[in-house]
C-alpha cells in the first residue's frame, strides 16, 4: 500500500539536500510532488529527472520560487494546485546558514539573511499552508537541533532563527487544529549536505561525526523518512509534535 494516494505535497528548497531526499521520498511514496529552489536551476533540473525515474514524468514540478518573497510564495501554492490539484501536505523547508563565527563579529547585513529566509520565508510558507491546506491536510517545518545546542560561537543566529521555528510550530499547530490540520517539526542534527560548505565549515561532518552518540553524521534520506511518516495518516494524531533525527546528539 502506497503512504499517499496520488496526494499533492509542496516542498520548499527541493532542489538539493533534504529538500531533494524529501522530494523523492515522496514520490516513492505514492505522492506527487511540487518542489521550490531558489536559483541552482541545474540542482533542480537533477532533481526532476530522479523523482522521474520513481514516479514518472508527471509526478513532479519545479519552480523557482525565493521564500523570502511573498509574490514568488503565493505562485509557488497558485502553480501546484492548478498543475496538480488539492494540496495535502508542505514541507517547510528552504533554509541557510552565514559563515561560522562569534555573534560579536556577524555584521547586521548577514543577521538580516539569515532571519528574512529562515524566519519571514517560514512564515510567509507556513501562512500560504494555512490559507491552503483543508481538513486532514499536514505542515512539517524543518527545524534545527540548534535551537537546543545553541551554536555557540558558530552559528547563534542560525539558532535563534530556528528557535522561531519551534515557536511557530507549537502556535500553529493549535491555530489549526480545529480544522483537523497538523503542524509539526522535525530538527536535523549533523545531516551531511551541502549547507555545511555554505556556512564555510564543511569539515564539520568529518570533525563533529563521530561525536554523535550514533559515531556518525546522518544521511538527508533518513530525515526525509520522518517528515514523510509526519506527512502521512499514520501520524493522524501527532500535532504540535518535533521529532529530533540527529543520531542522539
Ligand atoms: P542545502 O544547502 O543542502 O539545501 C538548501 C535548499 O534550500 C536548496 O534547495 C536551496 O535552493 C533552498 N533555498 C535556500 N534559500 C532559499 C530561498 N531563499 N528560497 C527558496 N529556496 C531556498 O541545505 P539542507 O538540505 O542541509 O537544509 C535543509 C533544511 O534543513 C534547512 O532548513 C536547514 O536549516 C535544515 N537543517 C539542516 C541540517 C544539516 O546538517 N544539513 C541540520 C539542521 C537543520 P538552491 O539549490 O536553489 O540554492
Amino acid at each position: 500500500m502506497p503512504t499517499f494516494s496520488d496526494d499533492v505535497i509542496v516542498i520548499t528548497g527541493g532542489s538539493r539536500g533534504i529538500g531533494r531526499a524529501t522530494a523523492l521520498a515522496c514520490i516513492r511514496s505514492g505522492a506527487r510532488v511540487v518542489f521550490s529552489y531558489r536559483g541552482n536551476e541545474a540542482a533542480a533540473i537533477e532533481t526532476v529527472k530522479e523523482c522521474q525515474v520513481i514516479g514518472g514524468v508527471d509526478s513532479i514540478k519545479a519552480v523557482q520560487a525565493d521564500v523570502c518573497s511573498e509574490a514568488d510564495i503565493i505562485r509557488l501554492f497558485a502553480t501546484a494546485k492548478s498543475h496538480f490539484g488539492t494540496i495535502a501536505g508542505v514541507v517547510n523547508n528552504a533554509g541557510i546558514v552565514a559563515p561560522s563565527m562569534p555573534l560579536a563579529d556577524m555584521d547586521a547585513k548577514r543577521i538580516r539573511e539569515v532571519l528574512d529566509t529562515n524566519v519571514f520565508g517560514a512564515l510567509l510558507v507556513a501562512r500560504q499552508a494555512a490559507r491552503d491546506l483543508t481538513d486532514g491536510g499536514a505542515l512539517v517545518n524543518v527545524g534545527s537541533m540548534a535551537s537546543k545546542l545553541g551554536s555557540a560561537n558558530e552559528y547563534v543566529d542560525y539558532a535563534a532563527s530556528k528557535g522561531a521555528l519551534d515557536s511557530l510550530t507549537i502556535g500553529l499547530s493549535k491555530e489549526l487544529g480545529p480544522r483537523h490540520i497538523r503542524v509539526n517539526a522535525v530538527r536535523p542534527g549533523l545531516i551531511d549536505t551541502e549547507i555545511h560548505a555554505s556556512g564555510g565549515r564543511p569539515e564539520r561532518i568529518i570533525e563533529l561525526g563521530p561525536r554523535c552518540p550514533l559515531g556518525r553524521p546522518g544521511d538527508a534520506a533518513e530525515v526525509a523518512a520522518s517528515i514523510v511518516w509526519l506527512l502521512s495518516d499514520a501520524a493522524s494524531y501527532v500535532t504540535g509534535s518535533f521529532i529530533d533525527v540527529a543520531g542522539g546528539r
